[in-house]
């Protein structure tokens, strides 16, 4: 039965690596070469046409059928001369991956190569077979998808492939793109309306994103031979290596060689495909590692995040690798996240969040860092939910970073700036004052860019000129958190501007009316704030006494998109409609339903066909010494205990999978989603995965390594 084990191990232990060969020894020669965006459409299009296109990307407006044909004509013959064939709508259903129908340019009636502007904008894949929560099986059989010209036109293998948003023929969004469309149109319109408080040539806010992507790299051979990752991404048994990350010496170290020549091949495909990937190390774990682009537009960052692990899990199988995304693959050992750098910058070049030397432009900043902080106070729980996965509820509160308590880390400095401003009390203003002084403001300093002051246990962290959103799971589109956040925040800044002029329209100074909103909102808030250890039980207690959500699971965390307050939000913000988020609820639900279930028939499986019956022969073996050492007159007292050991291990894990198996049945009899993923979550993966996987991690130990059956992590995790 370890025959598998072996023959994988043997062929990982004899890769030959392929040689990688970029296109050039500058990457600004082949940067973008399979994209088609602004930049070539400059290029190809007429000016009155591209100016069009523009106009319509910055409005957000349906292209109309003279335009698209232009561009379709265009990206036609720029594809053709690439050898493309085919085109495809590239998609980001509610499964969380990316989907695609390929047509091909070649007419057969006509016998030529076409490509319309209606098929650049709009097709009907066959959608039926994408989760939609019920929206289309009960009201409208078919969807659509349309072009999103905000995002580049890209070429994958021989095919074009172009983004859309995912609609049903009703108008509900099916898709992660559509919702954040939404909302980074609104958080737009909200900062553009607070920015002219400051800066009346301010027309346009555009929220800005860059993730850092975290991921483990594994031999091809060896992911094959674990069912637990290929079924469910994680592996659901395996005892800690002798030499785990204890030795914190992989942290930035030395890039293994092969891993090195994969992390070069897939960083040339994602510069020709236009993702400006910047940054590679090691992580904290052995195995793990990450990789970060340059910030950009949010969403052609948050398609681009998308892009990227398609295109490294695509690259990995050349050099006979696997990546894993998933937020927990190895137990004991660091998860996997995708910090989320987020910053909203003005059509005039402005950082809101970079505090300056200028203390007009600092209450500015201040407005857009308090009113963030409000933000995620007053929806902490909702951007919980945005997180919340299957996997993510291994890693958030699970002794690791981030915790499932929301929280928002600044740093010493500007907390003192803050409490300054909320200790200030009734300051009266004289006119020559110096107001800004007076609150304290003036000392918000220039650059707190290189702050020392990091807190890397922080779901949420001011690092510098932008919020780090660091509990956004490995595996996950980042459309949906990033939805939410922009959502959030442009509530707040309407709120924002409507309590300013309410002071303002009292005869309240413009200026006195932000400061004395801000108090406000720095006063009621300050919960949220919190600058120690996330991890520690003490935060724990003391959130709790704060009154601070600690949400550790998913289904109890999904419940929160159907608060009142947090569908309202949604709801008059036209993000999503009732209807929308309660499907959205059922398909996310389903999700992990389906997920736990898989995770624990794997693991009835694995432990019952592979380790049960491994660890039984293994004790036979020992039985036979036993014996034998007493036909010799030997005590065999210890080979005995073995024994002993080894049955309550096997008995622990027959008697675990058994019960779990009765509980599935149970549980999948209950007709109401919700209830089924609490029962799946309680009374399945929290009752019963660590009590077997601890029998079988046991066992592990015990069973001779010659027989064991399942890779084990030693010898999946440092690959050379
Ligand atoms: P670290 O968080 O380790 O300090 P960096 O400062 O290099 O790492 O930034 C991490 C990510 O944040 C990168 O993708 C970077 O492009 C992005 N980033 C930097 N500045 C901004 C910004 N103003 N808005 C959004 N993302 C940003
Ligand atoms: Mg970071």
């Amino acid at each position: 039965m370890a025959q598998i084990r072996f023959k994988s191990l043997e062929q990982a232990g004899n890769r030959v690596f392929p040689e990688v060969v970029a296109p050039s020894n500058k990457i600004s020669d082949y940067f973008g070469v399979n994209a088609f965006g602004l930049e070539r459409m400059k290029e190809t299009l007429s000016p009155d046409v591209y100016k069009k296109v523009n106009y319509y990307i910055d409005k957000g407006k349906k292209i109309d059928t003279e335009t698209a044909d232009a561009v379709a004509a265009a990206v036609k013959t720029w594809a053709m001369t690439k050898g493309i064939t085919h085109y495809t709508h590239w998609f980001q259903p509610l499964t969380g991956a990316t989907a695609e129908k390929h047509d091909t340019f070649f007419d057969g009636s006509e016998k030529i190569e076409k490509f319309k502007g209606s098929a650049l904008v709009q097709q009907e894949p066959d959608a039926s077979s994408f989760p939609s929560g019920g929206i289309r099986s009960t009201f409208e059989a078919r969807g659509y998808t349309a072009w999103d010209p905000s995002s580049p036109i890209f070429i994958w293998g021989n095919t074009l492939c172009i983004p859309t948003v995912f609609i049903s023929y009703t108008g509900e969004a099916l898709d992660n793109k559509t919702p954040l469309l939404k909302a980074l149109e609104l958080v737009d319109k909200a900062a553009t309306a607070v920015c002219k408080y400051f800066d009346r040539d301010v027309s346009k806010v555009n929220a800005s994103l860059g993730c850092e992507q975290e991921y483990f790299v594994i031999d091809k051979a060896l992911y094959y031979a674990r069912p637990d990752l290929v079924m469910g991404g994680r592996t659901v048994f395996g005892h800690n290596p002798a030499r785990g990350q204890q030795l914190d010496d992989h942290y930035f170290g030395s890039i293994a060689p092969r891993i090195y020549n994969f992390m070069r091949d897939f960083e040339i495909e994602c510069h020709k495909l236009g993702i400006p990937v910047s940054t590679r190390h090691n992580e904290v774990a052995p195995g793990q590692f990450e990789v970060a682009p340059l910030f950009e537009e949010l969403n052609v960052a948050a398609d681009h995040n998308q892009l990227m692990m398609d295109t490294m899990q695509k690259v990995a199988e050349r050099h006979s690798l696997r990546v894993l995304f998933h937020e927990k693959p190895f137990a004991g050992l660091n998860g996997t996240g995708k910090h989320n750098n987020w910053s909203l910058i003005t059509n005039t070049g402005v950082n809101l969040f970079q505090p300056s030397s200028s203390a007009r432009e600092n209450l500015q900043f201040l407005v857009f860092f308090v009113n963030t902080i409000k933000a995620v106070y007053e929806y902490s729980d909702l951007l919980r939910a945005s997180v919340a996965s299957a996997g993510n509820d291994y890693r958030l509160g699970a002794n690791e970073a981030p915790p499932a308590i929301m929280s928002v880390f600044i740093g010493s400095q500007l907390s003192t700036v803050l409490d300054e401003l909320d200790h200030s009390g009734n300051i009266k203003i004289k006119k020559g004052d110096n107001m800004y002084m007076k609150f304290g403001i003036e000392k918000i300093p220039e650059i707190i860019l290189d702050n020392t002051d990091r807190n890397r246990t922080s779901p949420f962290a001011f690092t510098g000129n932008k919020f780090e959103f660091r509990a956004v799971g490995g595996e996950a589109n980042v459309a949906a958190p990033m939805t939410v956040l922009n959502l959030i925040v442009a509530e707040q800044l309407k709120q924002f501007k409507k309590d300013v002029d309410a002071r303002i329209a009292k005869g309240s100074e413009k200026r006195l009316a932000i400061i004395s909103v801000l108090k406000d909102y720095v006063k009621s808030s300050k919960k949220i704030r919190f600058e120690g250890d996330n991890y520690s039980e003490a935060w724990i207690k003391e959130a709790e006494k704060r009154g601070l959500s600690n949400i550790t699971n998913t289904p109890r965390s999904l419940k929160s998109y159907l608060d009142k307050k947090n569908k309202d939000v949604f709801v008059k913000n036209g993000i999503l409609n009732e209807r929308e988020l309660e499907a959205r609820n059922e398909t996310m639900l389903e999700n992990y339903i389906m997920k736990i279930q898989i995770e624990s028939r794997v693991m009835g499986d694995l432990a019952l066909n592979h380790i049960v019956p491994t660890s039984v022969s293994y004790q036979n073996k020992l039985i036979e010494n036993a014996n034998g050492l007493k036909g010799i007159g030997i005590d065999s007292a210890a080979v005995i205990k073995t024994i002993t050991e080894i049955s309550k291990h096997i008995e622990g894990i027959k008697v675990g999978v058994n019960e779990m198996i009765d509980e599935r049945r149970r549980i999948n009899k209950i007709e109401d989603t919700y209830d089924r993923a609490i029962e799946y979550c309680d009374n399945v993966k929290e009752k019963y995965f660590e009590r077997i996987r601890y029998h079988v991690d046991k066992l592990e130990l015990y069973v001779d390594n010659d027989d064991w059956p399942l890779v084990k992590y030693r010898e999946l995790l440092f690959i050379r």
